[in-house]
């Protein structure tokens, strides 16, 4: 493997954890900014990292997991808190300064909290949130909290128990909510939810979705569905588009404006309501991709980094941390697989093939 040498300023920290290599301890302590350098062939520079942290998760939401006979990966097969923030370091060493950590439901990853801290440790790292559907948000959100966390989402795609159960083909509706509440309770400001829009499905959630982030302060994220379902059962047809929320909320709430000088690297669009109370936004991956400003690549719990959601190829990198691969060797696999990025996810077009992972053992 070509190794890129880039660790020629000493001030600069390289991830490096190998006494061999004469690095002291306190040398992690002096990162300073690097020039980016997880830059694809569109020239998109990356410096959002999402890990999963399992694939495992408490409830079957139609759109991701199969309903039941999931095949788990093998908890050997996980990266161990360890290995994840040592690929971490690594990364902020090549321009990464956003963490998200997903799954699977990151929350069933026993002490997830401290894996937390470890990462809101890393010099570099600005920001670190979490996605997590909420069932074991209450009683984990101070824990979280007091690790460093500042960025939650949770992902609910009814405010009708009923409604909630039919998508996630499981109970929990009630320990969501006491989790968003228990959330914004410890100091998490906003409480984004991530909601997932699809037709014949939650139309009718919209406007009670409108209420409740105008009343509770959460903001809303709707997300078009996309075709990373275990089931294959996704249609173009099954997709409730942005633009339609938009019309119904702001014929039946009031009009929604869009918030000026938005984040390009965002996936969301955001609007508030027009008298000022209410932030709801949207990402419409489907409709109006935004592959091009793009700044994300993940990795999965079982240790494959992948430049797209939509990859049909990933790099392993599990090996190189369990087999004594240097720094430098994982780095240039990182560099290689973002450099590698394609133009976009061709949803719309009929050359699109729908991975053969599924959102859940991606990592969303
Ligand atoms: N279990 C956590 C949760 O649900 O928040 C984290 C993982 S989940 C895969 C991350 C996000 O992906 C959630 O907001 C979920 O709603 C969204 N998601 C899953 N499958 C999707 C699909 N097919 N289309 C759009 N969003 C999806
Ligand atoms: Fe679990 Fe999240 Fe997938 Fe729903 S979307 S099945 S909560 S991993």
């Amino acid at each position: 493997m070509t190794v890129i040498p880039f660790f020629n300023d000493e001030k600069r920290y390289h991830g490096c954890r190998r006494s061999a290599h004469g690095c002291r301890p306190d040398s992690r302590k002096t990162i300073e900014a690097m020039t980016p350098q997880l830059v694809d062939s569109f020239g998109r520079e990356h410096t959002n990292l999402r890990i999963s942290v399992t694939d495992r998760c408490n409830i079957r939401c139609f759109y991701c997991m199969p309903a039941e006979n999931v095949q788990f990966m093998d908890r050997k097969d996980l990266l161990t808190f360890e290995e994840m923030e040592r690929f971490t370091r690594i990364c902020v060493g090549l321009g990464v300064n956003k963490v998200r950590l997903t799954g699977g439901e990151p929350l069933v990853r026993r002490d997830l909290h401290k894996l937390v801290a470890m990462i809101a440790a890393i010099d570099g790292v600005h920001d670190i949130g979490i996605t997590t559907n909420g069932i074991l948000l209450a009683e984990q959100a101070q824990q979280l909290w007091d690790a460093g966390l500042r960025r939650i989402n949770v992902s609910l795609d009814a405010l009708d128990p009923v409604k909630f159960k039919e998508i996630t083909r499981r109970e929990g509706y009630e320990q969501v909510i006491e989790g968003i509440q228990a959330a914004q309770r410890v100091g998490f400001d906003p409480v984004k939810i991530n909601a997932v829009s699809v037709r014949g499905m939650t139309e009718d959630e919209i406007v009670p979705f409108g209420k409740f982030a105008r009343e509770t302060g959460v903001e809303l994220r709707f997300i078009e569905f996309m075709p990373l379902d275990a089931d294959n059962a996704w249609e173009r047809d099954k997709v409730l588009f942005a633009h339609e929320i938009i019309e119904r909320l702001s014929a039946e709430i009031m009009p929604l404006i869009p918030i000026p000088d938005q984040n390009p690297h965002a996936p969301a669009t955001e609007f508030v309501f027009e008298d000022g109370i209410g932030r709801v936004g949207f990402i419409a991956s489907v409709s109006q991709p935004f592959c091009m400003n793009c700044d994300r690549f993940r990795i999965t719990a079982d240790g494959k980094i992948r430049n797209c959601l939509f990859s049909l190829e990933e790099t392993d990198v599990r090996d190189l941390l369990r087999q004594n691969g240097t720094d430098e060797e994982i780095a240039a696999a990182v560099k290689a697989c973002v450099a590698a990025k394609w133009e976009g996810h061709q949803i719309n077009t009929a050359r699109f093939i729908q991975p053969k992972r599924a959102m859940y053992s991606i990592g969303g």
